[in-house]
């Protein structure tokens, strides 16, 4: 992975001449990029390195910052061009910071940075994980029917056990894709499938 800026990023607002700290707008005029963004990665968007560690405070901050700035009623937008161009960047800016707020897309969308398999490419699992889920899904079924609120407790703090490890194991896998070893963007792929077996299984149980 690069941290190189990618070369279709502006460096220098068009209309202020002031260096742009995002490629999504100007944070001094408000000025916005007519440049598409395609090119350009979600952490150039916050000019945050890339990793699977990052600052949620800083990224908040500036997502906050990005936000106001390309808000379609900002003073000076009044062309349906002008509204528009801000109401996409806009778009694309939430999708950014969702992705990257979250630990899991955050990990995803670096895998998809470093040319890992997508979860079209490869569904598998590691190792004995569906038949691990089938049994825990039958116990769940079992003590919904009979009532077994105890049990349903019990089950619930196991699930929880098992994401929290998968989920470690990505933050692993994660910090080791700048080796660009195949290997390891295969077992990053095949935990990042398991957690979502184990979160399905969360959504089952009842809440509260
Ligand atoms: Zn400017």
């Amino acid at each position: 992975m690069s941290d190189k800026a990618s070369p279709t990023r502006p460096t220098h607002c068009i209309d202020c001449a002031k260096p742009m700290e995002s490629p999504i707008c100007c944070t001094h005029c408000g000025s916005l990029n007519p440049v598409p963004l395609v090119s350009i990665n979600y952490f150039e968007f916050f000019d945050i390195k890339p990793g699977y560690d990052i600052n949620q405070d800083e990224l908040h901050k500036k997502y906050l910052c990005l936000s106001r700035t390309t808000h379609p009623d900002m003073a000076g937008r009044d062309s349906d061009e002008m509204r528009n161009r801000a109401l996409m960047l806009n778009a694309e800016l939430n999708r950014a910071y969702e992705t990257l707020k979250d630990p899991i897309e955050r990990a995803e969308y670096l895998l998809a940075l470093a040319g890992g398999p997508t979860p079209s490419d490869d569904k598998s699992v590691p190792g004995d994980l569906l038949g691990e889920i089938m049994m825990i899904r039958e116990e769940i079924e079992e003590a919904k029917s009979t009532n077994k609120t105890p049990m349903l407790e019990t089950l619930k703090n196991q699930i929880c056990q098992k994401e929290r490890t998968v989920r470690e194991q990505i933050a692993v896998l994660a910090r080791s894709l700048d080796k660009n070893d195949p290997t390891n963007k295969k077992a990053m792929r095949k935990q990042l499938n398991a957690i979502k077996y184990w979160n399905n299984l969360l959504e089952q149980l009842p809440t509260g």
